[in-house]
């Protein structure tokens, strides 16, 4: 692995739309996450937070329309989603799959071969036993088929530990915290900030803002019916929890419609 690999770097969305069946979900989304920062993207359900994870981790289901997606410098739009994976980024999903028939270690093995990221058996398990006694993970895990009859949580803690052994350079977790109890949501909190830092950026993707007081975000960034409406610090994630989403989308919604309307208006004159 050479150094350039192993540190994070910039994501950087730029103007991105996205259409899913036909019907266009994300209309112009801009966003930045510098390298070894923690940023939050927030927003009310089908603002359009999965469709944007699932577009950058190249799910042929999303039609990019408009807008590029770079990931230090490389156009990850252009990529397939191996190659996305072997740049680094790595993907927490609402839902992950089971895989019946193949252990968690079993897993854990191919998913570093695939990124070109193996080692040695002995230095695997040493690794691996490490890395699921800082994730509170019973033994009994490995020999278990992966996420097969897993509760919420183990299966939260199966990814964190995925991403634990494969060091990816940005990591996005899409409603990592639905369904955790809060000792659990603590366990996958730490783990992600443990890893978090110059090696791995991160960007948490949640309509409550109940993980952010566990996993500590540089930035928070509110989506709004496919655009980023506005961007703050983490007072943000704490205004939401204590207003709700309408105090903030409301005011900006109001504007963004009035502007419209005005600017229809300087049309219709300027077609007079
Ligand atoms: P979020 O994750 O913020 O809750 P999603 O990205 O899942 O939002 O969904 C955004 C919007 O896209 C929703 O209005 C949803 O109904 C719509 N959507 C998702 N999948 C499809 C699909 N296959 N066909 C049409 N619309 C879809
Ligand atoms: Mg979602």
């Amino acid at each position: 692995m050479t150094d350039h690999q192993a540190l994070a770097a910039d994501l950087v969305v730029d103007g991105l739309s996205v259409a899913v069946d036909g019907k266009e979900i994300l209309r112009g989304v801009d966003l930045t996450v510098p390298a070894g920062e923690v940023h939050a993207l927030m927003g009310p359900n089908g603002s359009g937070k999965s469709t944007l994870a699932y577009t950058l981790s190249g799910h042929p289901k999303y039609a990019v329309t408009g807008g590029t997606a770079t990931f230090g410098g490389d156009d990850l739009l252009a990529l397939p989603a191996d190659a996305r994976a072997r740049l680094g980024l790595f993907l927490c999903f609402q839902y992950p799959t089971a895989i019946p028939g193949v252990t968690t270690v079993n897993f854990m093995r191919a998913a570093l071969r695939a990124q070109g990221k193996e080692m040695p058996a002995r230095e695997f398990i040493r690794r691996l036993n490490e890395e699921m006694a800082a994730l509170r993970i019973d033994e009994s895990f490995r020999a278990r088929y992966i996420n097969d009859g897993f509760s919420g949580g183990e299966k939260k803690r199966a990814e964190i530990l995925q991403m634990a052994m494969l060091r990816p350079r940005l990591s996005i977790l899409d409603e990592t915290d639905s369904g955790l109890d809060v000792d659990a949501l603590r366990t996958v909190a730490n783990g992600v900030t443990r890893l978090a830092g110059p090696d791995m950026s991160v960007l948490v993707i949640t309509h409550y803002p109940r993980i952010l007081e566990y996993l500590k975000p540089d930035r928070v960034h509110i989506l709004n019916q496919g655009r980023v409406i506005l961007s703050g610090g983490p007072e943000l994630a704490t205004q939401i929890e204590r207003e709700g989403y309408e105090p903030i989308i409301g005011p900006i919604a109001a504007e963004a419609g009035a502007s419209r309307t005005s600017l229809t208006g300087v049309v219709a004159e300027a077609q007079a």
